[in-house]
């Protein structure tokens, strides 16, 4: 290569990387290879309201819904038919709290284990992941665009990715994971190991904050995720601690609304709640700890508060006597004092299960879901979980990557669906059970499983 053309190659090589990004970007959004599939008597739970359709027909033209009716829809040549025997057909499932990049892995794994290895066990846990029927995850928190372009690009079957990139912290904060012997850092020196392969950044002042931000929003970014407060599974970060300033959290608020999305932070006590609100974050990931003022605060400022109902075996998994476990011991209780809040002041609520490090639990993603019948009943545990959680989704503006409507069985919206063998409004635990209870799933109007 001489040295012209050595120019024009090097000149070249950002196009290059454009071109790719947006070829992975067309291809995961178009209706490539999705036909057309006509389902006949079905039973339809449309993501929001509380029964179920009359026996209807529903026909999904490339990725979304053409055309539903109680009237038949006749068959014509090309179209797969599917004959719904009365059961029901409602959206894909969306959790809004996922990890996909730390299911599979344990913590040390995730940090220090090899890259390649990790990304082959989020694909696989993705795969896993669609098959229990969820078509949509909010992950928040860690390296997934690479398993998201490959899931998009029809790769490898996985559910949609609404990607945070790494989780921003402080100097000590939740998802800091550095051990003592790293400190001190150098300003501008080293990055960590966690920051190297994009798991969590530590950001110390507004300006390395908009740094990692914007970092983020290159890479995909459908929105932000910063830890405001102490957490359970870090190892240096005390639940009763505030750790961006609300300067630093306006930073991120800044960069992120120029960009035209939101913040979303992890917080657990009122006072990290609040400074985060002060600052304009648009939604509260747990809120555990939080009292009656705040909950008063997160209703009429109308932020989102995306909640877990953690199972009891998550808790238990901390180790007696350990750091984690007394976290754990101290932010239990309040999961369900937050639920009777959020209730209480009408709070719009997502669903999520945080599952961490563990691919039983990842296992059960429905049944963690359909535990929400402490509080809800089970139609309004599966609008959260379809129809109001692609609500907060949506928050992400024209940063979202699957632009179009999720989460609703309606006319032009996505194509995303279950055909359940049953009534899951009468019998929620079908859901748990999605190998056996879910006859069909489909994404993008394509669809991965049908054993009918
Ligand atoms: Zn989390």
């Amino acid at each position: 290569m001489n040295a012209i053309s050595r120019r024009i190659f090097v000149a070249a090589l950002p196009l290059m990387a454009v071109s790719l990004a947006s070829a992975a970007r067309a291809q995961g959004n178009s209706p490539v290879s999705a036909g057309v599939t006509l389902f006949q008597n079905v039973r339809i739970f449309d993501g929001k309201s509380g029964s179920l359709s009359a026996p209807s027909s529903v026909l999904i033209k490339g990725n979304v819904f053409e055309r539903i009716s109680t009237a038949p829809i006749d068959a014509e040549p090309g179209m797969t038919v599917i004959a719904g025997g009365g059961r029901t057909l409602m959206p894909g499932l969306i959790d809004a709290h996922w990890h996909a990049m730390l299911i599979r892995p344990n913590p040390a794994q995730a940090i220090v284990g090899d890259v390649g290895y990790n990304n082959i066990a989020a694909s696989v846990e993705a795969t896993d992941t669609l098959m229990r029927g969820f078509t949509t995850v909010r992950d928040v928190g860690g390296p997934v665009f690479g398993l998201k372009t490959a899931i998009d690009t029809g790769l490898i079957a996985g559910p949609r990715i609404y990607p945070s990139g790494a989780f921003i912290t402080v100097t000590s904060g939740h998802g800091d994971f550095r051990q003592l012997s790293e400190l001190p850092r150098t300003i501008g020196g080293m990055l960590g190991r966690m920051e190297q392969i994009g798991g969590s950044m530590v950001a110390d002042s507004p300006d390395e904050v908009r740094v990692r931000v914007r970092e983020q929003l290159m890479q995909g970014a459908s929105q932000i995720k910063l830890t405001a407060g102490g957490g359970v599974s870090s190892p240096f970060s005390p639940i009763d601690v505030s750790t961006f300033t609300e300067a630093e959290l306006r930073a991120a608020v800044e960069a992120a609304e120029n960009w035209g999305t939101y913040v979303t932070v992890h917080a657990f006590t009122p006072a990290a709640i609040q400074r985060a609100i002060a600052a304009g974050v648009r939604c509260i990931e747990h809120g555990f700890l939080m009292d009656e003022t705040t909950a008063k605060l997160i209703a009429e400022k109308d932020v989102w508060l995306s909640l877990q109902p953690l199972p009891e075996e998550l808790r238990q998994g901390f180790p007696v006597g350990s750091v984690q476990r007394a976290k754990a011991d101290e932010v239990w209780p309040g999961i369900a004092a937050t639920y009777e809040l959020a209730k209480k002041y009408k709070i719009k609520t997502a669903w999520g299960t945080d599952v961490l490090f563990s691919q039983a639990l990842a296992q059960q993603q429905g049944a963690i879901l359909a535990s929400l019948v402490r509080w809800y009943s089970a139609a309004e545990s599966l609008a959260m979980a379809t129809g109001t959680n692609a609500e907060l989704l949506a928050l992400s503006g024209k940063r979202n990557p699957y632009p179009g409507k999720l989460g609703v069985v309606e006319q032009g919206a996505l194509a995303d669906l279950l055909l359940v063998d049953g009534n899951p409004l009468e019998n929620i635990n079908l859901i748990a059970d999605p190998a056996k209870n879910f006859k069909v799933i489909m994404k993008d109007g394509r669809v991965y499983k049908n054993t009918l």
